[in-house]
């Protein structure tokens, strides 16, 4: 269901995250430049991508140049391609785990052959089937430029903090805002990969926190304020 953006502080707005979390459809960010808007991760679909793209030009905000993957899971890169003509840059360690990402025959059956071999993919490639309504056109975009630190793109910082829950995990900072879009940084590690043990990465959000920054954003859930840890990382 398309929505508009909501406004969050500086030149930060926010196309909201599906509540539902059988959906997985984390917020996007879009950081307003004049030199081109940068998008922070691209839709779980493209479908997702194209009302995001919509409400930008509803917003009137300037036409976005660039794109940032915060990390290769499918449900922030599966809008990427229909970002036409958009750079799109992710940490250098994602660029071969997209890569063989994108050699996957991915179709509804596939989806469901692979549920059936490893039945704790099921909410992740179930939530892709309803995602996606058509597979026409659609492929998964690597990074066209990489970094191994830090990069720094119209105003904002796009910096490598890692972690167990991707290899890749990108946060992008925007100073002029006081906003830090965090992805999944900090999550536990994915659903088929977890441990009951597993829990968020509380000593990376206390570090984080520590940056000060007004605005918290990860993925799926509501912003939060430096000031108000999200609960779950409070014990
Ligand atoms: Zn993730």
């Amino acid at each position: 269901m398309p929505h508009r953006l909501q406004y969050l502080a500086g030149r930060v707005w926010l196309y909201p995250m599906d509540p539902d979390p059988d959906r997985i459809q984390g917020c996007v960010a879009v950081v307003a430049d004049d030199r081109g808007s940068l998008v922070v991760d691209a839709g779980n679909s493209p479908a997702v991508a194209y009302d995001v793209q919509r409400a930008i030009a509803e917003q009137g905000l300037p036409a976005p140049r660039r794109l940032v993957y915060t990390h290769h899971h499918w449900d922030h890169v599966w809008g990427a391609c229909a970002w036409e003509g958009i750079e799109i840059i992710a940490h250098a360690s994602a660029a071969p785990l997209l890569a063989a990402e994108e050699a996957r025959p991915w179709s509804h059956d596939y989806l469901r052959d692979q549920v059936d071999a490893n039945p704790r993919l099921g909410p992740s490639f179930t939530a892709r089937a309803t995602a996606m309504t058509t597979w026409d056109g659609f492929r998964v975009v690597p990074p066209h430029r990489t970094f191994d630190q830090a990069l720094t793109v119209a105003g904002s910082q796009v910096r490598h903090v890692g972690g167990q829950h991707a290899p890749d995990s990108t946060v992008v900072a925007v100073p002029d805002s006081g906003v830090l879009l965090l992805g999944d940084c900090f999550y536990p590690p994915p659903y088929h990969l977890r441990s009951p043990d597993d829990g968020p990465d509380v000593a990376m959000v206390r570090r984080l926190v520590d940056e000060g920054y007004e605005w918290y954003v990860d993925a799926h859930s509501a912003p939060w304020r430096g000031s108000d840890l999200p609960a779950e990382t409070t014990e």
